[in-house]
């Protein structure tokens, strides 16, 4: 089976891991700072903090942003789960805005729509917006960014596929239209600590709230105690914290990862044009990338179309699963979930979510993808589609 997606790990990553190995401190020490060095040098940020997975860096990036019991969080419905689930960890309301047809991200007409409807209606407010970079393409990050400012909410960027991207020459992760960007590190993703993910900001309060946080709420600095410390053993704890600290051995792989970022991006990109010249005259809606955009191609998602295909869309991505092809759907509509319908979304659904989930189909992607293996999706795409 051809994976939809895999890592790629090279000597230099393996002798990273053994250095911190056989050194004296496997977490807690150097690597850690020296990943989030590399991380603000690469997204042009001030302020990085990783920790033990994306799904961490939402939940603390949301409790940083004040988000708690009573508040709104407004995100996509086409997206992994943990991105609506952080929402609910903090204990407030979730919400979903349609998404652009041809990006699959949060739409800006539609949520400027829903955002006019809801003050008008004296309905809740979102006080976070949570857009996606689908498949590594940035939202277009200024339009929210208008639109946060004239109705006072927060942006948290997930741009869990989306570093190495680009979005008006500068890239994803360095928050100038948003409150803070979140990463993810886990292996399917464009670079890999194992599990791992960051929280990216420009704002000095949130970046520390996130790292007291990150380590149970404590803190050993006097500056942030409530009396002179007792002694040169003391720290306080003054938050409720969590364990999301990542260890030594990932910060290791992921600085040497983050040597072969534009390397991983660059091998994407070629991939997907390829893909693009191969599928052209096949019945399908291919990504679009609009300007302004540089996308990392963390995901390739063709849309079926279905009237002038004999087959099913369950029917096509069966056959595809039986050619050997691990094509995977990228996402189910959030509020499909059980755990959401139980919560508020019984008969939910948003016409362009739905529409997105009846066609879309994710094809491998992975930068050890050699040409031939390129060429055998092609071809059962193109076997399946003629029937
Ligand atoms: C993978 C992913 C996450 C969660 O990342 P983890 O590091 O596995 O916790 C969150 N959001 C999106 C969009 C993702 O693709």
């Amino acid at each position: 089976m051809i994976p939809y997606g895999k890592q790629s790990i090279n000597e230099d990553d393996i002798d990273a891991v053994l250095k911190v190995l056989k050194s004296d401190f496997i977490t807690q020490g150097n690597a850690v700072p020296a990943f989030e060095r590399e991380l603000s040098k690469s997204c042009d940020v001030p302020y990085v903090t990783v920790v033990n997975s994306a799904t961490s860096a939402l939940h603390l990036a949301c409790l940083a942003l004040g988000l708690g019991p009573g508040d709104t969080a407004w995100t996509t419905p086409i997206s992994f789960v943990a991105t609506a689930n952080c929402i609910r960890y903090c204990g407030a309301n979730v919400d979903f805005v349609d998404i652009d047809p041809g990006t699959f991200n949060l739409c800006p007409l539609r949520l400027a729509e829903k955002l006019n409807f809801h003050r008008k209606k004296g309905l809740p407010l979102p006080k976070v917006v949570i857009p996606v970079h689908m498949c590594g393409q940035s939202c277009d990050m200024k339009a929210i960014f208008d639109l946060s400012l004239e109705y006072g909410f927060k942006v948290l960027e997930d741009g869990a596929h989306a570093i190495g991207a680009h979005f008006h020459d500068r890239p994803v992760g360095c928050s100038d239209y948003s409150d803070a960007t979140v990463f993810s590190f886990h292996p399917v993703k464009i670079i890999t600590t194992g599990e791992g993910g960051a929280v990216l900001t420009r704002n000095q309060e949130i970046a520390e709230k996130v790292a007291l946080l990150r380590s149970h709420g404590v803190t050993r600095d006097p500056e942030k105690m409530d009396q002179e410390p007792d002694g040169s053993w003391y720290y306080q704890q003054v938050d409720l914290g969590f364990n999301f600290r990542m260890t030594d051995l990932q910060a290791a792989l992921g600085l040497s990862q983050l040597e072969r970022l534009d390397q991983f991006i660059e091998t994407r990109q070629k991939l997907a044009d390829r893909y693009t010249r191969l599928l052209a005259d096949l019945p399908l809606k291919l990504p679009e990338v609009k300007s302004g955009c540089f996308s990392a191609w963390h995901l390739f998602v063709i849309r079926l179309n279905l009237e002038q295909i004999a087959l099913s869309h369950k029917e096509v991505f069966e056959q595809l699963r039986e050619a050997g092809i691990g094509v995977n759907l990228h996402y189910i509509p959030i509020y499909r979930q059980p755990y959401y319908r139980k919560s508020g979304f019984e008969g939910f659904s948003l016409p362009e979510s739905e529409a997105y989930y009846q066609e879309a189909i994710t094809l491998p992607l992975f930068p050890s993808m050699t040409e031939p293996q390129q060429d055998e999706v092609c071809s059962a795409l193109q076997k399946v589609l003629s029937q």
